[in-house]
């Protein structure tokens, strides 16, 4: 431009020689600038990339590993089944166990079925074969395959042989093949039987290949999961395709990954035909025939579309830079760049408050004008602030940036997803329909925060509470709408509903809960809180092996209320470490009162997930035994599966050192969790408590039998006692009693009531010391 000028003005030649070499060398300058950006824009999206991929291949190969290793641990705790130890008295073949009638075929044909009713979603097929390699007993998708349809010679399964010669108490996983009974590849897990007899046959159990492929899939299809064989180098399973063509696995036999065969390679990452790649092995063991690599790659060309310029373009685009420059960037895109800064959340880059109010206030305006419906759903996740506390922040952080993409297929293009703050997100929908639509949309977010995020190590699903207004139904503003959200989804949270729609009843409880918090505060400095205790009983004998210590809160006004009212709202603030304080501090003191007055009773304190992650946790349980002088022995801790699996590791590091410190534990609500038999087994738990959806459903739903019947063999393999919760009647209790159940709890013997309404109870408890032991 100052060239131009200058010419106009009649400026001799030199200058504007010298102003024409400016402009020249400065062209170059830009250009080769902006092919140094090219390049490093392009390593930096290799190097994204890369980070994202090695991410998703740890994932992965810890999916495949870890399906392997819970295929094994199953079959192992199916093997410990009593069934199976005595399942021939006379010679161990096929022949003559028919011949006299067989009698212990029925009871393993109903330990397979009870096992695959527990892992349908894993199991496709249970099998016992005797060690002639006749087929004795077969259960597929849950049904008893009859006797005469049992093969007489299985010894040609590939995993016969290898099996029989594993020591006892191992188990093997063999290559995957084709199931004509559940008709699709499958992958087995075996073990042997042995007894004083020797050995009597192989246990199996077939897992659908497909069922691993859906594990590793990724449902937007933006990434490529493999597991190729690194003996040949074939894939074994695609995640975009089905597992069979038929009867062939799809690429079984021709060799794709020429680099991973011969099993040389462990892991690394290379570019093939544009797409960057990166795997890992999952290699070959004595308990695992499945040599195996996953390879994970992005579909499009990996470089992104800086790959495509060639020189001529690039020239072209550096010009176009140059005119950019040359005009400056303008006012306005500064002030564009500015709004969207301030309409954008930093950490998340979603929409922020601000960028809600506005859309939403569009939204709402042209929603009563077309009398249209839109919906406000204010999202929480519960116990966020647990996984920042004890993963990190920066984990925390990572969860928080996930939370948008999840939510995605729930929603529509013209929805929008924002973040008010902390973990809390608003999710706008635009043309709601009606309250059902935006609860299905809500519930189907919930259900999709619950599909596991990969965390460092950990696998953590996030549940999460909705609050739902609707507009212009629940307010004639946005800020009315938006606080109507915050009573349903405080409801929701309470209630543990995921999901409450507002409604103008909630109001009258709601305010009500806002002030507890500070109430409850109060409380425990001036000890309202009060706890009553619930006995435990053997269903075999007198033995009273304990009491549940249950806390309740006597408000001056509003008289008893349950703990269901105050302890989520409790766990969700750091007011749950006084609390779990106190009632231990209560429970002790109550203990050394029995202690006193010459009876030894246990008792039980439930532990939330945040105190168990809690570092000072293990001195304050050593700290108040001291105290009131009592041992370990007589203190339980009950801690849910799901408090556990917030973080296993350290919740497993915590356990066993209360476990080294004499303190007894139990895993309570049973059943509800994440049921990980092979996490479960290396924890160093004392008990089982099975959950009172279970026990109550016990005499009308043959499911819940089936559960109870499996939790409570399960306790026994593991050498673990069982409680069974919420027993209202005499008949559970006796059913229980016969399905081997040693012990339960509920209204049928007693309510939790105050400990000096259990005198009767204490006084009359036989040698409470001796007995417990035993009971346990
Ligand atoms: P939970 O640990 O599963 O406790 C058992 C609950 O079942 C108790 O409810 C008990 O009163 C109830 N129950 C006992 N027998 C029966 C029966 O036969 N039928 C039925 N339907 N219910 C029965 P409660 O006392 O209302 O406690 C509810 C939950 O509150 C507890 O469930 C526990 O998760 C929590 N909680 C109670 N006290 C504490 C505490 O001190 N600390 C913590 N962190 N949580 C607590
Ligand atoms: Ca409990
Ligand atoms: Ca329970």
């Amino acid at each position: 431009m100052s060239e131009q000028r200058h010419s106009d003005t009649g400026i001799a030649w030199p200058r504007r020689k010298a102003g024409r070499l400016i402009l020249a060398v400065s062209v170059v300058l830009l250009v080769s600038s902006f092919v140094t950006t090219v390049n490093r824009t392009r390593a930096r999206q290799q190097a994204a990339l890369d980070a994202r991929l090695t991410g998703l291949v740890a994932d992965r190969t810890r999916t495949v590993a870890e399906s392997s290793e819970r295929a094994r641990s199953l079959v192992l705790a199916l093997a410990r089944n009593p069934a199976f130890a005595g399942l021939y008295t006379g010679p161990p073949d096929r022949a003559t166990a028919v011949a006299t009638g067989a009698p212990q075929a029925g009871r393993v044909n109903a330990a397979l079925a009870q096992f695959q009713q527990l892992y349908q979603r894993t199991a496709t097929e249970f099998g016992f074969i005797d060690r002639s390699g006749a087929e004795n007993a077969r259960v597929v998708n849950g049904h008893e395959v009859d006797p005469t349809d049992l093969s007489p010679d299985r010894s040609g399964q590939t995993f016969f042989h290898p099996v029989l010669g594993l020591p006892a108490g191992q188990s093997y996983e063999a290559e995957p093949f084709w199931s004509s009974d559940s008709a699709e590849w499958v992958l087995s897990a075996a073990t042997v039987i042995r007894s004083s007899l020797g050995t009597l046959g192989v246990l199996h159990f077939e897992r659908s290949l497909e069922g691993l492929r859906d594990a590793v899939a990724d449902e937007s299809g933006e990434t490529v999961t493999e597991i190729v064989d690194r003996r040949t180098g074939s894939v074994i399973a695609d995640s975009r395709t089905r597992v069979t063509r038929g009867r062939r696995l799809v690429t079984a036999d021709s060799t794709v990954y020429p680099f991973l065969a011969g099993g040389a390679a462990t892991s690394g990452a290379t570019t093939v035909d544009g797409r960057r790649l990166l795997y890992r092995a999952v290699p070959a063991s004595d308990g695992n025939h499945n040599d195996w690599a996953v390879v994970v790659s992005t579909p499009q060309v990996a470089t992104g579309i800086l790959a495509g310029l060639d020189g001529a373009s690039l020239s072209l685009a550096a010009s176009a830079l140059l005119l950019l420059v040359l005009v400056g960037l303008t006012a306005r895109t500064n002030q564009r760049r500015l709004h969207r800064v301030a309409m954008s959340d930093g950490l998340t880059g979603l929409p922020n408050r601000n960028r809600l109010l506005e859309a939403a206030s569009e939204q709402l305006a042209h929603a009563e004008r077309d009398g249209r419906t839109m919906a406000l759903l204010l999202l929480d996740l519960d116990r966020f602030k647990e996984i920042n506390d004890t993963l990190g922040h920066q984990w925390g952080d990572r969860l928080l940036q996930e939370i948008g993409p999840r939510i995605q297929p729930a929603i529509r293009q013209s929805d929008l997803v924002a973040r008010l703050g902390g973990d809390e997100f608003v999710i706008l929908l635009r043309d709601a329909g009606d309250e059902d639509t935006a609860r299905r949309v809500a519930e189907r977010i919930v259900s999709l925060l619950e599909q596991p995020f990969q965390l460092g190590d950990l696998a953590c699903g996030i549940e999460a509470s909705i609050g739902i207004a609707l507009g212009p139904r629940d307010g004639a503003d946005v800020h009315t709408l938006l606080q109507h959200a915050d009573v349903a989804m405080y409801v929701a949270k309470q209630n543990r509903h995921g999901v409450t729609v507002y409604e103008p009843t909630l109001d009258l409880h709601n305010p009500r809960k806002l002030s507890m918090l500070g109430e409850l505060r109060v409380a425990i400095e001036q000890r309202q809180l009060v706890l009553h205790y619930q006995p435990m009983n053997s269903l075999f004998d007198g033995a009273r092996p304990g009491v549940e210590a249950l806390v309740r809160w006597e408000h001056p006004e509003r008289g008893l209320i349950p703990p269901d009212e105050f302890i989520p709202l409790a766990e969700h603030t750091a007011l749950i470490q006084p609390l779990t304080a106190y009632v231990l501090d209560e429970a002790l003191a109550q203990c050394r009162r029995w202690l006193d007055g010459g009876h030894e009773i246990a008792v039980a304190v439930n532990v939330s997930a945040r105190s168990l992650h809690d570092p000072s946790f293990y001195d304050l349980v050593v700290g108040r035994l001291a105290a009131h002088g009592v041992g370990p022995e007589l203190l339980d801790l009950e801690i849910t599966e799901s408090a556990i699996m917030v973080d296993p590791k350290g919740a497993r590091e915590l356990l066993g050192r209360l476990h080294d410190l004499g303190v007894r534990l139990s895993i309570d609500d049973f059943g509800t969790g994440y049921s990980s038999l092979a996490y479960l087994k290396t924890l160093p738990v004392h008990t089982l408590k099975i959950d009172r959806s279970f026990v109550r459903g016990l005499e009308a739903d043959h499911s819940d039998a089936v559960i109870v019947q499996s939790v409570i063999d399960l306790g026994r393999n593991l050498g673990l006692s069982v409680v069974a919760e919420g027993v209202e009647d005499a008949p559970t209790a006796e059913r229980l009693a016969r399905l081997g159940c040693s012990l339960g709890q509920g209204w049928f013997w007693s309510r939790a009531v105050p400990a000096d309404q259990l005198a009767d109870w204490v006084v009359n408890s036989p040698v409470l010391a001796a007995e417990s032991d035993a009971a346990r």
